[in-house]
């Protein structure tokens, strides 16, 4: 790639700068490591997002990634499909992190045996997570959301985001409902409910939880009387509505109790906004109604809203207590990073936006791709705005700072030093919320 002096300049001192990956899905290590890899792990996510698009289908890419068949059988079922997405973002991550770990620009025939040994030697305890996350891409700490069997509390280097227990996500709501008419959970009322789901928040605060994640959802009024219908109607197995477009009642009374009880205990909720299928279910402005009624809670909202990138600034302009987050969004569209984050600086607080969250779970290596790309689009915006003459290097450079590091760390309250996180107070209060930040 051909950057401007200015951009490689930035560039430059991006490559040993401090950052925290403000949103991941890798497990623990260990857990990682009793997977299986090999070369074509490295398209195995959010690439395939874009081979779907050109018609793959679901039954080859399970092929493809099945371990049981054989590598060159596979590749060849993947090959046709690598041509069509190389100049994809994603496709762009996999070809950086390829080059960075195995010394290749592409998978060919001739290379998968000789990367997938290779890889071998990097997948080893104490040695994939320390060279790709601490040593290549100068992470110090991950705010990962994964399933409680992936999380330690005490691992040096992920801080965990358990779900907020409804609505966060894709089935969740589903999960529910299912086990509410199966009689797994026990509860007679959306308040037990919301009662039993406190004192599990509570626990994962005081483990040392760094915030809870939910995904935005069309916003009604709470109301007791309609979400204790629909409750019961799940209970009882009767049908329901399961539109996204329209408000769910239940889930309404739900998130707004749930988010109330995240704001008590002084931790941000992380919302997952736009991105997948019909991502007019997600769209950030869904979530405007919570912030205003949660005024002493932080929101960290997810994914640029893509593709609702403008909407989704505007939200961080008007509301103090919104905070933008980039994560996948550079791996999704590295451009239309780069168009909305100029737009952003022009009219949201600098310490506002967080660069960086690899949303990464199975190919490791990708972190550093995903890096790669969000660090072009600072350094595009950034780079910019240093050859118009409205910003001094040093400038530009503390700005990126706070982007990939100071910000995330105060939302999250991460402490790098010691390479793990700062617990929360048994019960903090709300002065210690509003002078978090
Ligand atoms: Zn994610």
């Amino acid at each position: 790639v051909n950057y401007t002096a200015s951009e490689q300049w930035l560039l430059d001192r991006f490559a040993d700068m401090e950052i925290i990956d403000a949103h991941t899905h890798l497990p623990v290590e260990r857990v990682r490591l009793a997977e299986h890899t090999d070369a074509l792990t490295f398209y195995r996510q959010y690439t395939r997002l874009v081979m779907f698009s050109g018609g793959l289908d679901e039954t080859t890419f399970l092929r493809i990634h099945d371990p049981d068949r054989p590598l060159h059988e596979r590749f060849d079922l993947l090959e046709p499909h690598l041509e069509q997405i190389q100049f994809s973002s994603a496709g762009r991550a996999a070809t950086i992190a390829l080059e960075r770990f195995y010394g290749e620009t592409k998978l060919t025939r001739d290379n998968i045996e000789r990367i997938t040994q290779k890889m071998g030697e990097l997948h080893r305890p104490g040695v994939l997570y320390r060279t790709v996350l601490e040593d290549a891409c100068s992470i110090r700490q991950l705010v990962q959301n994964a399933p409680p069997h992936e999380v330690d509390f005490d691992d040096r280097l992920l801080r965990p985001v358990p779900m907020i227990g409804i609505g966060g996500e894709w089935n969740e709501f589903n999960d529910l409902a299912e086990s509410l008419r199966s009689g797994e959970i026990r509860c007679n009322s959306p308040d037990e409910y919301i009662e039993d789901r406190k004192e599990r928040l509570i626990g994962l605060a005081r483990r040392g939880a760094a915030a809870f994640k939910t995904t935005s959802h069309p916003y009604c009024e709470p109301d007791r009387r309609n979400a204790r219908e629909i409750f019961d109607d799940l209970r009882s197995g009767r049908a329901h509505r399961t539109s996204r477009l329209t408000p769910n009642p239940l889930h309404c009374y739900l998130s707004d109790a749930l988010f109330a009880a995240v704001e008590q205990l002084g931790l941000p909720v992380a919302v997952h906004t736009g991105v997948w299928g019909d991502f007019r279910e997600s769209d950030p402005t869904h979530v405007i109604p919570y912030i205003q009624s949660h005024p002493g809670l932080r929101f960290d909202l997810f994914h640029m809203g893509i593709p609702s990138v403008r909407e989704f600034g505007r939200i961080g302009a008007n509301f103090g207590n919104a905070w933008l987050n980039m994560c996948w969004a550079p791996t999704l569209s590295t451009t239309m990073v780069a168009n909305a984050l100029d737009e952003w600086m022009d009219m949201v607080a600098m310490n506002k936006i967080i660069a960086f969250g690899s949303d990464t779970r199975w190919p490791v290596e990708k972190v550093y791709g995903h890096l790669k790309l969000a660090q072009e689009a600072v350094a595009t915006v950034l780079g910019r705005r240093m050859d118009r003459g409205l910003m001094l290097a040093e400038e530009a450079l503390s700005v990126a700072r706070k982007w990939f590091f100071e910000n995330p760390a105060a939302l999250y309250r991460l402490d790098h030093r010691l390479g793990r996180s700062v617990r929360p107070e048994a019960k903090p209060n709300a002065a210690t919320v509003r002078h978090a930040d």
